[in-house]
């Protein structure tokens, strides 16, 4: 049977949510005053809405103080702040069984990954023990992995890194040549929910088939959360990590969910010092504000204006599309684009197309997006998608691409 397409039911889906798109992008105030530029580049950081701007506006004269600390009242609401963030990341990433999670906040997802990598896996692991590393993800999601086995070897115990095997052609991993490949000794798997290059979503769901029901799964939900639902009721993972800031929180935030199950109990190392309180209060706001928005109409958007893009771009033969090729409809067993497009010009270099670019009012990213080393090895132009996103900035794009041909 043929798959769908998502660009045909994209049409449907760009038609229907179009007047809930315009109510939602007019609540992002760079937004509203820059209409003569394009913002491109959400998956390196995403615009804040009004809410959040009002959130640490209320959070900083209302209640600034430290958490966990003080017993007046500006402390006490600073401190249930804090805690009710954790128990919000919990229903956010529609957590099945918050009492037997828990939820530690970060600078970020670099920084989420290294503390797993630095305080908990060395207790996962005896020598002998496989990890598989996602060596064409994130170097975020790879360093930590390589850092953990380079300081274990000093204490005299050897793991054995195995690479994520990878389909070339789509960016997807291979989950058969991953199932081959675990083994009993496979302890730890890192994986990565969409792909910051390739646009994929990554078909974790396949990754737990793979490797069986005992090896502890580290997912990197940093161009996931915040673009789509993401649920740990669905997903058989241990940890998700993610970004704030690519949530719509301020800078200086992240978060780590870990399910406590496999394994010995996640807890970061040592004292935690004082956290970073506006920065929770505003991930407090964006996850509000991404929930009453709906994160599955987020999808819905994104996934239907990358797919028509996608579309426009494969008739402009001077483009080459890289990684994920097909816009699949959300029901189909392959991979599927996300709001994520990469791309190079065949004759122009991606540096000099990312200041053309620019200079028409699109802001795009054009480098190797901290890829690692079994990744591209020249740079690309990815243009990746929000809610705040118009099909007349798709479509103005592809017409300025198309004059590049
Ligand atoms: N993982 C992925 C997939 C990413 O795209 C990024 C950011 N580009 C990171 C991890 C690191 O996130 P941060 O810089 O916010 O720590």
């Amino acid at each position: 049977m043929a798959v769908p397409r998502a660009d045909a039911q994209g049409a449907e889906a760009l038609a229907e949510l179009v007047e809930w798109q315009r109510a939602r992008r007019v609540q992002f105030p760079i937004i509203a005053a820059h209409p003569d530029l394009a913002y491109l580049d959400s998956a390196a950081t995403a615009q804040k809405p009004q809410a959040v701007l009002d959130a640490v506006h209320a959070y900083l004269t209302t209640s600034n103080a430290n958490a966990g600390r003080g017993t007046y009242p500006w402390a006490n609401r600073t401190t249930s702040l804090v805690e009710q963030t954790r128990d919000r990341v919990k229903r956010f990433l529609q957590d099945p069984a918050p009492q037997r999670s828990s939820v530690h906040f970060t600078s970020g997802a670099t920084e989420g990954l290294r503390t797993i990598a630095r305080d908990w896996l060395p207790g996962l692991l005896a020598d002998g023990d496989e990890i598989v590393v996602p060596v064409a993800d994130h170097e975020a999601n790879i360093a930590p992995w390589l850092e953990a086995r380079r300081q274990l070897a000093r204490q005299g115990v050897h793991i054995d890194v195995r690479p994520m095997p990878y389909q070339r052609a789509s960016g997807d991993y291979d989950h058969t040549a991953l199932a081959e490949l675990a083994g009993h000794r496979t302890r730890f798997v890192a994986v990565t929910h969409v792909h910051h290059v390739y646009g994929g979503d990554m078909n974790v769901h396949r990754i737990r088939r793979a490797v069986g029901p005992d090896a502890v799964i580290c997912l990197d939900a940093a161009q996931s959360v915040g673009h789509l639902p993401v649920s740990m009721a669905e997903l058989d993972v241990d940890f998700a990590v993610f970004s704030g800031h690519k949530a719509m929180a301020l800078p200086g935030t992240g978060a780590i969910w870990a399910r406590q199950e496999r394994g010995p109990r996640f807890g970061p190392a040592g004292w935690e010092g004082t956290p970073n309180t506006v920065g929770i209060a505003s991930l407090a706001a964006a996850l509000d504000w991404l929930d009453a928005a709906g994160t599955d109409r987020i999808e819905r958007w994104t996934v239907a204006l990358a797919a028509r893009f996608t579309e426009g771009l494969r008739h402009l033969g001077a483009y080459e599309i890289l990684g994920c090729q097909s816009s699949l409809a959300a029901d189909s067993p392959v991979q599927r684009r996300q709001g994520i497009v990469t791309f190079r010009h065949r004759a122009v270099d991606s540096g000099d197309l990312g200041f053309i670019l620019f200079s028409h009012g699109f802001m795009v990213r054009s480098d190797q997006h901290c890829q690692g080393s079994a990744g591209e090895r020249t740079g690309s132009v990815r243009v990746s998608l929000h809610v705040h996103n118009t099909v007349e900035e798709t479509d103005r794009l592809l017409e300025v691409l198309a004059t590049l041909g």
